[in-house]
């Protein structure tokens, strides 16, 4: 016998259905994810062997990739570990949580940013989450900021505090996207200040972002924190070339 309860699940999934954002296939009124499961293992996690330093996936257990091993003396970070790699269908899932208002999302991908955590326990000293920042006028109109969704699933997650109103983006007068690597890196340089900086000295801060490509934004954003006084910064981003 259907109860009362599941009736009135199912009209009100008649007329508001929940679906997955991937398939679109129906799923449980009362779901609390947004991805099926089988679209879920789908999803291109990163796994394995990977660089010590900057997370990337490798194919032996050699430390570390290529660019660290040439570049890591630079980084203004200690270690950055992401969740997925940024192709097919995740690719297309995270444009949708970006631009296309599904920023329920952030509760699917910042519990699975919070199992990378326990997964490599990599910062597990931390005393603040900081997101990284979109400049005020593109945070008005996309009305939130993706990587401040994803941070406070994870501050949740593991009572770690999250601070806002710390790290702070400049407006960017050229796009970033048909720029070099070098030009992106130039044009990003100084983007980034640090307000109330006596809250973070001498702290170690969990920097989160969505999408890391070029390093470039994370490593401003660590330097900017670490000249300001942060002991040590480590970066969790949901997904990476
Ligand atoms: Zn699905
Ligand atoms: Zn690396």
């Amino acid at each position: 016998m259907v109860s009362i309860k599941d009736f009135l699940l199912k009209v009100v999934n008649l007329f508001c259905p929940i679906t997955c954002s991937v398939c679109g296939s129906e799923l449980h009124p009362l779901s609390q994810t947004r991805i099926c499961t089988e679209c879920k293992e789908l999803l291109p996690l990163i796994r394995g062997f990977t660089c010590q330093k900057c997370g990337a996936p490798l194919s032996y257990d050699v430390g570390f990739c290529y660019t660290c091993k040439k570049y890591y003396k630079e980084y203004s970070f200690e270690k950055m570990r992401s969740v997925y790699l940024y192709t097919g269908s995740l690719r297309k899932l995270i444009l949708k949580f970006k631009y296309s208002n599904r920023y329920f999302l952030s509760k699917d991908f910042g519990l699975a940013m919070y199992e990378t955590i326990k997964l490599y326990g990599f910062c597990n000293n931390v005393d603040f989450i900081i997101p990284v920042p979109l400049n005020i006028i593109r945070r008005i109109r996309r009305g939130y900021n993706q990587a401040e969704l994803l941070a406070s699933v994870v501050s949740v997650k593991t009572n770690i505090p999250m601070l806002k109103n710390i790290l702070f983006r400049k407006k960017i007068t050229k796009p970033q996207f048909n720029l070099s690597r070098t030009d992106r890196m130039a044009n990003i340089k100084d983007s980034f200040f640090v307000k109330n900086d006596k809250i973070i000295k001498d702290k170690v801060i969990l920097l989160i972002d969505d999408i890391v490509t070029t390093f470039s934004t994370v490593l401003t954003c660590s330097l900017a924190l670490k000249t300001s006084g942060a002991q040590k910064v480590y970066v969790l981003a949901l997904a990476r070339d």
